[in-house]
C-alpha cells in the first residue's frame, strides 16, 4: 500500500499529477491538488511529472 501525499504550500495547481495519474487520485480543488479516494499503485509517475516536487509518495 501506498501514502500518496500534496504538499499545498509548494503546489501549484498545475493539475499534471491529476492528467498523469493512472489511478485517477487527484482531484483539483480551489487551484491545488488533493488527494482523494482511490488505490495507488505506487508509480510515482506524479511525483515525477510534479513541477515543483510537491507530491510525496511513500510504501507502508
Ligand atoms: S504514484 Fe502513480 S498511482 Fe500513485 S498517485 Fe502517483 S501517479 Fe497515481
Ligand atoms: S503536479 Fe504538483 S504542482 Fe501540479 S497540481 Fe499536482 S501537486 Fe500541484
Amino acid at each position: 500500500m501506498f501514502i500518496v501525499s500534496v504538499d499545498s504550500d509548494l503546489c501549484v495547481g498545475c493539475g499534471e499529477c491529476a492528467k498523469s495519474c493512472p489511478a485517477q487520485i487527484f482531484v483539483m480543488d480551489s487551484g491545488k491538488a488533493d488527494v482523494g479516494e482511490g488505490e495507488c499503485m505506487g508509480c510515482q509517475t506524479c511525483a515525477i511529472v510534479c513541477p515543483v516536487g510537491a507530491i510525496t509518495v511513500q510504501e507502508y
